[in-house]
């Protein structure tokens, strides 16, 4: 499923973001950057030791806020770079997580387009571990990247939400189906 936005595009596949070559992978990583279970895990594995390294060089003093991310090489994955952003824990929505997820995808793409990424891969950050409700993170994740492929001057032309299940990829796909209907 393809939503166009002028040269620019945004799809949605089924899978393993690690088998995906894309220009710059976006990785749900937590704010200590110092890697975890879910994608974050199965991103540092495929893509080796050379991630964590560079992480330690560059982790700002106190971690990595939430809502915005960092940018390492990509070390053996199909790709130039990873993209590291932390998106917020679901702590039932008056706490500012709406803002927040929204927050680490543009700051995913502004970073992506730094790199002059054209071709930039999302899992569904923050709906795994840290719970953000499926119905609820997919309208804001690809609004998120709607706005900035719509507004923003960038390198970026084709996202694509790597999702890992069914269930994920049917979320994304109903919210696509609202947003192109809108
Ligand atoms: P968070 O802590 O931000 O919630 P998780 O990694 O726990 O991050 O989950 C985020 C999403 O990533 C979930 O939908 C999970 O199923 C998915 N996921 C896990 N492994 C992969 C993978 N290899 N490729 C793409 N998505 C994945």
């Amino acid at each position: 499923m393809e939503l166009k936005i002028g040269e620019c595009s945004i799809s949605l596949l089924q899978g393993d973001i690690t088998r995906v070559p894309a220009d710059a992978i976006v990785n749900a990583a937590n704010s200590e950057l110092r890697g975890g279970g879910g994608v974050d895990g199965a991103i540092h594995q495929a893509g080796g030791p050379s991630l964590m390294m560079e992480l330690n060089r560059i982790r700002p003093h106190g971690g990595c806020p939430t809502g915005s991310a960092v940018v390492t090489k990509a070390g053996a994955l199909p790709a130039k770079y990873v993209i590291h952003a932390v998106g917020p824990v679901w702590r039932g929505g008056g706490y500012d997580e709406a803002r927040l997820l929204s927050s680490a995808y543009a700051a995913s793409l502004r970073l992506a387009s730094e790199k002059k990424a054209a071709k930039v891969s999302f899992p569904s950050i923050s709906t795994g571990a840290y719970g953000y409700p499926l119905d609820k993170a997919a309208p804001i994740a690809l609004r998120a990247v709607y706005s900035f492929l719509r507004d923003a001057k960038s390198s970026v032309r084709e996202v694509v939400f790597v999702l890992f299940d069914r269930q994920t990829y049917r979320a994304y796909e109903d919210a696509l189906e609202a947003l192109e209907g809108a």
